[in-house]
């Protein structure tokens, strides 16, 4: 047993990128900070890694987007990383009366977006309502996005400051299945909108937590664009330790904390290999629930993680049947098999225990918009990444047969996909030693035992709406607050935490420098 003599001011459990923004800030305004992370290695669900040892490809393991990190804590913290818009916002490829087809839409509407729009549909009508539609949803965003970074309001005052009530009844007070339903007709076009509210929630869409989902998927930074990380999501937690180590934060891996106690003078942890440290307060940026366990309180409400990350190396990108350039086909999210009835179809039968089929995903290139993250020669030689969503395989699943479900799930993700391509996925996949292919594998079970994220769930807990009740006392909260004076949530599972943001940890530090 060791004990540091050391009283820092804050130790940070858990090195994602929440909890590198949160030291960031702290180590900023002069505190003493001392961040302990479980593996050997920072970023959590934000890391990089090369799975393929015999090739320079490093890719995005995880998370793959970034749309909900505010400029505001790029700019306070001197981040220099980048993100790259696309052209392209997504391509759902489809068959109708045997003729292969596909439903383009522009990042920025424009004309090829409309005729596609016509094509699937008959008439303008239902491109116009998607245009109505995002823009009610984007002048929200522009409207909500700051107050992310600001203490939390009540719903009524939120609501009415916002000065868009359809909108915001739309958004958080009727299921958004409903509000599918009732502003769009075409199954595929439902089923694009839909996406937004089920990436890493397993609900039906007349769930509330589904607008949730929805919400933070729209709302991103003002503009709610998702935009690809230049040099892949690695390259962000660089940058954060990089930072961590220019303002002095003591950085200890291979850390795992498994005691903790507080009391009036302020908390001290343990780690597994029997060291022990104090500081005035705890910052807490792994899942919430392991800090349930370690003081002894009920677990937080959370769905189980529902989808399958696939990563993918391939020589050259397939051919569609559809005949559509791949190059704009990946460039954006590509959706497979996510109409609304299949979506819906899919949680029903992933509810009753079976892996759906045919199972719902969406993909994208990441290469595309941004080679830097393969070596000069893959980029020369023509190599492409594309990373893989699954949606609607629950952890349960996985239980029984761990190896066995992820790889009939597998099969039916490449099936899934397979059935649009003109060239099998399979056949342009990178070949790897023993006759293996460049494809890896993580199922929710895998992002648990890999990463601590309780049953896979992406967003550690289920996301709870950036606002407070309207009962709420008058107390000033970040989100961040526990029943502790000294612990406080600074990872995903906090109040409007969820997604790569750093929100949590920006607001996880202010609640401690408002105190002091
Ligand atoms: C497959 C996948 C795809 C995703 N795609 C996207 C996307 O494209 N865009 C997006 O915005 N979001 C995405 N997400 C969600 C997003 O990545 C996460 O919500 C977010 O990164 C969580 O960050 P965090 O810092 O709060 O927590 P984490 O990244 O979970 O980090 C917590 C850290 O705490 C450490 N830890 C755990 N227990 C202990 C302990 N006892 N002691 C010490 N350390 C501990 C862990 O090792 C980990 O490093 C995705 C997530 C996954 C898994």
């Amino acid at each position: 047993m060791i004990h540091h003599p050391k009283k820092y001011d804050v130790i940070i459990v858990g090195g994602g990128h929440n909890g590198l923004v949160a030291a960031n800030y702290l180590a900023k305004a002069g505190k003493s900070v001392l961040l302990l992370e479980a593996q050997n290695q920072l970023g959590g669900a934000t890391t990089s890694a090369k799975p393929f040892p015999e090739y320079e490809a490093n890719l995005s393991r995880y998370a793959y987007l970034v749309s909900l990190l505010p400029d505001q804590i790029v700019t306070d913290l001197g981040i220099k990383f980048k993100t790259l818009d696309r052209a392209v916002a997504s391509y759902t490829p489809y068959r109708r009366d045997g003729v292969e087809d596909g439903l383009l839409v522009s990042t920025h509407w424009d004309r090829p977006t409309a005729e596609s729009f016509r094509r699937l549909t008959g008439s303008n009508r239902e491109g116009e309502e998607w245009i109505k539609f995002y823009g009610e949803i984007a002048e929200l965003a522009r409207r909500f996005a700051p107050t992310m970074l600001q203490p939390l309001k009540r719903a009524a005052a939120l609501k009415s400051e916002m000065g868009l009530p359809e909108v915001w009844r739309n958004l958080m007070e009727i299921p958004i299945g409903h509000v599918i339903r009732d502003r769009f007709s075409d199954d595929i076009v439902r089923g694009v909108v839909l996406t937004d509210a089920l990436i890493g929630t397993f609900v039906s869409a007349d769930d509330m937590q589904a607008n949730r989902c929805f919400l933070y998927h729209l709302i991103g930074n003002g503009d709610g664009l998702w935009r690809v990380p230049q040099g892949g999501m690695g390259a962000l937690v660089r940058e954060l330790h990089r930072i961590a180590m220019a303002q002095g934060v003591e950085i200890k891996m291979q850390s795992r904390i498994c005691s903790l106690e507080s009391g009036p003078m302020g908390v001290r942890v343990g780690t597994e290999s029997g060291t022990y440290h104090t500081a005035k307060d705890l910052l807490f940026a792994a899942a919430p629930q392991f800090l349930a366990d370690l003081i002894g309180k009920p677990a937080p409400q959370s769905l189980e993680g529902a989808q399958m990350k696939i990563n993918m190396l391939v020589r050259r990108l397939p051919r569609l049947k559809s005949g559509i350039d791949p190059s704009i086909a990946f460039a954006g999210t590509f959706h497979i098999n996510e109409s609304y009835s299949q979506l819906e179809a899919a949680y029903l039968a992933a509810s009753n225990g079976e892996i759906p089929r045919p199972l719902p995903l969406e993909m994208y290139c990441h290469t595309l918009a941004d080679p830097t993250i393969l070596s000069a020669d893959l980029i020369e030689k023509g190599y492409h990444t594309l990373t893989l969503f699954g949606l609607h395989t629950p952890a349960k699943l996985f239980d029984a047969d761990p190896e066995g479900t992820k790889a009939l799930a597998t099969e039916q993700a490449l099936s899934s996909l397979n059935s649009y391509l003109l060239d099998p996925i399979e056949s342009v996949l990178a070949p790897c030693q023993e006759n293996s292919l460049a494809i890896e594998v993580k199922s929710p079970l895998d992002l648990e035992k890999d990463i601590s994220l309780p049953r896979g769930n992406i967003f550690h807990r289920d996301l709870d709406f950036p606002f407070l009740d309207d009962d709420a006392d008058g107390r000033t909260l970040w989100g961040a607050e526990t029943d502790d004076a000294h612990i406080y949530l600074a990872g995903a599972g906090a109040r409007r935490g969820g997604g790569v943001s750093g929100i949590a940890g920006h607001n996880a530090a202010m609640a401690i420098l408002a105190k002091s």
